[in-house]
């Protein structure tokens, strides 16, 4: 039989002390009778007992151990423990997609007459949560330009109970300063929640910043090979099992343990991927940065990035995201993207094979123009998330199809 343990009440781990990629092969693992060398994956819905009076104890919490996979579940509980010990959070409980950790991230610990705050610039369907949903259920919101410290401190209101942003931002690559703004939210009484998709918790660490609450979307680079969707919430004991627990238990936004399993093993590779993925952006960048045809480059492992300050203070590397406007508008884009033989078109990221996006007419189409304006998301505007292809492959892409622009 397997270990059976809660995971977000897991003792220390001897592999917690590892270093992270020993932690992404090793930790949470738990072996079955049969000693298999691969995690197993347990496609169960639920679990039977040895009596009634065992199956009492259980549901009592007084015998520890699975009770129905909406709950937890051997499989989901490993990849919940191997993304604990990677980003050294006390605790953490997986979901079914990036959005709904999101969503419950912010939802769960809120009530009508809550109040938060949150950087204006981050990927749509978080923007639709915030802007949108909450306010229906009456938690206000105020959006802020993330970048602008004085406009966070001035947001703060006696009842704001959450901050949330994303650095770095999708897709303009903003760097907003997580501990300062932690900083601000604490003084506020409120809790920082941070989307760490973009950096990955192998370049950035918000909790060690500040931040009290990561959210990420394994479908990216967790994933990595574009296979499956999942998300994760990661923060303090006292946070999950006071605001998450039930929620989750009862509203049910469960991974699959297959998806689990995907995930597990997309672990496995994560630092060697996302190192390979980062080393070719930034080569590409400096390629593309003195391209005639490209008006403006962003790019945080570059010199030339507005928060380069910020990005050498809390991230260990760039980013395998770059982002470019091509001159000429949308229809010089679509020339480029149309043209782009190695660099498909899609609206994934941190995946393996690159992959061109037009934020304008997709992940940010339902901004109204000034709204995408002011994120600086102009119709030229394209986002490369750079795959492990050879970046030589890449770049003669690029520049064929730059041809075109
Ligand atoms: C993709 C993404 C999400 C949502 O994740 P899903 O797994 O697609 O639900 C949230 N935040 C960011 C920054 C993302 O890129």
């Amino acid at each position: 039989m397997p270990e059976t343990r809660e995971p977000a009440k897991a003792p220390a781990s001897p592999t917690a002390r590892y270093r992270p990629e020993t932690r992404l092969v090793h930790s949470g693992t738990l072996r079955s009778e049969f000693g298999e060398t691969s995690e197993g994956v347990f496609l169960t819905q639920g679990y039977v007992y040895d009596s009634a009076e065992q199956c009492e104890a259980r549901f009592k919490g007084e015998d520890p151990g699975y009770i129905y996979s909406r709950y937890s579940n051997p499989t989901i509980g490993m990849f919940e423990r191997r993304m604990i010990e990677l980003e050294g959070a006390e605790a953490g409980r997986s979901t079914a997609t990036g959005m709904a950790a999101v969503t419950t991230a912010m939802l769960a610990p809120l009530k009508a007459g809550d109040h938060v705050v949150a950087a204006k610039a981050m990927f749509g369907s978080c923007r639709y949560v915030i802007e949108d949903l909450l306010p229906r259920y009456g938690i206000e919101s105020t959006l802020v330009d993330g970048l602008d410290l004085d406009q966070w401190q001035k947001a703060m209101r006696p009842n704001t109970r959450s901050c949330f942003l994303e650095s770095p931002t999708n897709p303009t690559l903003d760097v907003l300063d997580i501990g300062a703004i932690a900083e601000i939210t604490h003084q506020a009484g409120a809790r920082l929640i941070v989307d760490n998709v973009f950096a990955t918790p192998i370049w950035q660490s918000p909790l060690a910043l500040g931040a009290d609450v990561v959210v990420y979307s394994a479908t990216k680079h967790i994933d990595g090979q574009g296979r499956c969707l999942g998300g994760m919430i990661l923060g303090s004991e006292a946070f999950i099992t006071e605001h998450l627990h039930t929620f989750l238990r009862q509203t049910g936004p469960s991974l699959s343990p297959f998806n689990a399993w995907v995930l597990l093993k997309g672990l496995e590779t994560l630092a060697l991927r996302v190192r390979a993925q980062t080393e070719a952006a930034a080569v590409i960048a400096d390629v593309l940065a003195r391209h005639p045809k490209i008006s403006r480059l962003i790019y945080p492992g570059r010199a030339d990035h507005p928060q380069a300050a910020t990005v050498k203070k809390q991230m260990r590397a760039g980013s395998t995201l770059i982002g470019f406007e091509i001159k000429g508008g949308k229809a010089a884009a679509f020339r480029v993207l149309n043209a782009l033989k190695i660099a498909r078109i899609s609206n994934n990221l941190g995946d393996a094979k690159s992959i061109v996006t037009h934020p304008a007419t997709t992940t940010h189409q339902r901004l109204t123009p000034q709204a995408r304006a002011e994120l600086g998301i102009g119709e030229g505007f394209v986002r490369l998330s750079v795959g492990l292809e050879h970046r030589d492959d890449l770049i003669e892409d690029l520049h064929a199809a730059l041809e075109k622009a």
